[in-house]
């Protein structure tokens, strides 16, 4: 494929033909005349390919110039695509083992090839059908730990942050659809939202009018927007996560940008809270009390393996600018950084609560709702499902402050559920 060539999308058909010239492709596959070539996204932005020959597969993934569930009508910029190749290589170097490997990448195309995660699937499908995964918790904990330390001023050298930061500036118009979508949409009455109607209708007009939670999301909005702390992921929910039961891989950082550490962290435990707060519309081929268990544990789990790992860092990687130890350790001060650890980790949590708070909102009254909830058949307890979680989501966010551990939380979210 002649790197010149404008950007054409890639067909199943012709897949082959463009890209029958890749070394990295033929070494792994054979040649292109044996390649079989399936499209298999299903998410709402771009186009996924599994490329097999030779009884081996790899993944193409080729972003559009438009947002695939909406159409031509809604321009999104490829750079995207190289977004998401500079975000994988950066975790892949953070947390090792932890996303797919990139055996390719095509700027011009907007094309990345890269490892094929079989036999996994993705984590919301897994707690859909109610598998219960030990290892989640701590692989999760740790990935996120890893990335959002070693991608801040706790790590990096000053110079290179900056200019890294100043490179992910450039995606912006990802950065504008998290700002739309997760902060303001949901509290008003937007033209792309939905909810389920009529029976949510007077909960969302008490929400709309929450004066304690427009200013919640107007901060926490502004923390988004203002706070670049690291290079976040920055669409971490339970699509983005590719499970067996052994293993975890994290997928699709396309939203990659510089912005607060507990977004990250208050995305994924909001998936987590939505999927215990479905569970109870999957119930028809039996109880699910283990499944909600296993959630509420996989919650309190991923925090604590987060923030130990994180502390971890703390105390052995903490080569920045910020917190140097020639301030404290150097000074025979250990103290001193224990307590500043203290104080960081604090008010991660109360961030994280948060952002978890509002995507909760954002995925039952926006316009990007989660298959947790949209694949319970009966409409009322649908409808069920989706108030309590709208109510913790709500609970959360305004007294982020107030809430000091994950016992209550669990606690709240049993009598809600
Ligand atoms: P989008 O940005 O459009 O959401 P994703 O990167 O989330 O695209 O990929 C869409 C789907 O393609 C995933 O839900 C998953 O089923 C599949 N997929 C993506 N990457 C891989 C991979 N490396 N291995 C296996 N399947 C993948
Ligand atoms: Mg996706
Ligand atoms: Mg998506
Ligand atoms: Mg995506």
């Amino acid at each position: 494929m002649a790197l010149e060539q404008a950007f054409a999308a890639l067909e199943p058909e012709t897949l082959p033909s463009r890209l029958g010239t890749l070394e990295i492709l033929t070494e792994k596959l054979g040649p292109p005349s044996g390649w079989k070539v399936r499209e298999v996204g299903d998410g709402n932005l771009n186009l996924v390919f599994i490329v097999e020959g030779g009884g081996k597969s790899m993944i193409v993934k080729q972003a559009l110039p438009y947002v695939r569930l909406v159409g031509e009508g809604w321009p999104l910029p490829l750079t995207r695509s190289f977004f998401e190749y500079n975000a994988l290589i950066r975790q892949a170097d953070r947390a090792p083992g932890s996303v797919p490997e990139v055996f390719y990448f095509d700027e011009r195309q907007a094309i990345i090839v890269q490892e094929f995660l079989s036999p996994h699937i993705i984590l919301r499908r897994a707690l859909i059908e109610g598998q219960v995964l030990p290892r989640l918790a701590e692989d999760l904990g740790l990935f996120m730990a890893r990335t959002l330390f070693r991608g801040s001023d706790l790590s990096l050298e000053a110079a290179a942050r900056k200019k890294d930061m100043a490179l992910f500036a450039g995606n912006d118009a990802l950065c504008d659809i998290t700002e739309a979508l997760v902060f303001t949409d949901p509290y008003y009455d937007a033209e792309m939202n939905s909810h389920t109607t009529p029976e949510l209708d007077g909960i969302v007009a008490r929400l709309r009018a929450d004066r304690d939670l427009k200013v919640t999301a107007q901060e926490m909005k502004q923390a988004f927007v203002t706070r670049a702390e690291t290079m976040l992921h920055g669409d971490l929910h339970t699509g983005s996560i590719m499970v067996t039961e052994d293993e975890t891989r994290v997928i699709d950082p396309e939203f990659a940008y510089y912005g607060p550490m507990a977004f990250d962290v208050g995305m994924l435990l909001a998936n987590y809270w939505m999927s215990f707060f479905s569970q109870r519309g999957h119930e028809q081929n039996g109880a699910r009390g283990n499944v909600r268990r296993h959630l509420l544990n996989t919650i309190t789990g991923t925090w604590t393996a987060f923030r130990d790992e994180f502390s971890r860092l703390w105390r052995e990687e903490r080569t920045g600018i910020l917190f140097q130890r020639a301030l404290y350790e150097d000074q025979g001060d250990t103290l001193g950084a224990e307590q500043a650890l203290e104080r960081f980790l604090h008010a991660l949590f109360e961030d994280m609560l948060g952002f978890a708070g509002l995507e909760i909102h954002r995925r039952i009254l926006g316009l990007a709702h989660n298959a947790d909830f949209e694949t319970i058949a009966d409409r009322a307890q649908k409808a069920r499902c989706e108030t309590a979680a709208l109510e913790f989501g709500r609970h959360i966010a305004v007294n982020r402050r107030h809430i000091s551990s994950l016992d209550a939380l669990e606690r709240l979210a049993s009598r809600l559920e």
